[in-house]
């Protein structure tokens, strides 16, 4: 399992409805609802966000391809929307795409444009099979416990919290290998390799202290 960001993009909400700061690799920016559904509008919706994806994945896409093709479109432009169709209790999602092209460009290059338009990976993800997973930090203490160990750091591991994310077991499997016994193997990587890690694990299945900070604590 390899996620598609290094980082994964981290939103917060607080009490200010319904201004949402959004984090990502290189900075943040604000999402909001509009005033009719109660926020102020000093973001994009999250419509406009998904939209916003398919406007820009359409359109870097077809610049890398018109460029290695060496044809002189100076612009290209794109409008996005999309509706709802119910037909016999079934919902489907339509998402429009408008796509205009500056330049000269013959009647079978822009069929061919078009399909490539329809082949960028945002569009493929939208009519592909997705499936949305959840996860829930816990951090409630519970009875059954597992402590693994390399005398510097301990990390925990509660398995009724776990959920099978398959982020250590793949991101790590040196350290997090379900086929070894016991299935957490210390020395596979340095201490702080296995912190972080351990941090990445959603649901609050595995914790780590450092050993020194425990025996002060003692
Ligand atoms: S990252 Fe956490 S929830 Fe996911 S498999 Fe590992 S221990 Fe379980």
């Amino acid at each position: 399992m390899q996620y598609k960001l290094d980082k994964p993009i981290h939103g917060a909400i607080g009490t200010d409805k319904y201004q949402v700061t959004i984090e990502w690799r290189n900075g943040t920016f604000v999402a909001d609802e509009p005033v009719s559904s109660g926020g102020k509008d000093t973001g994009p919706d999250p419509y406009t966000l998904l939209l916003s994806s398919l406007a820009t994945c359409t359109l870097v896409t077809l610049r890398m391809y018109i460029d290695r093709k060496g044809w002189d479109v100076p612009g290209i432009t794109v409008n996005a929307n999309m509706f709802q169709a119910k037909k016999d209790d079934v919902i489907t999602h339509v998402f429009d795409r408008d796509i205009q092209f500056s330049g000269e460009l013959t009647p079978e290059q822009k069929d061919r444009l078009l399909e490539i338009a329809a082949a960028c990976p945002v569009s493929k993800i939208l009519e592909g099979n997705v499936k949305v997973r959840n996860f829930l930090f816990r951090d409630e203490d519970t009875e059954k416990k597992l402590n693994y160990t390399n005398g510097d750091v301990t990390v925990v591991w509660k398995p009724e919290f776990c959920k099978h994310s398959g982020r250590c077991v793949t991101q790590l499997p040196l350290v997090f290998n379900l086929q070894q016994r016991p299935w957490v193997n210390m020395s596979g990587a340095d201490s702080e390799r296995i912190l972080e890690q351990v941090k990445r694990c959603p649901t609050g299945a595995l914790t780590a202290f450092h050993n020194n900070d425990e025996e002060a604590k003692a």
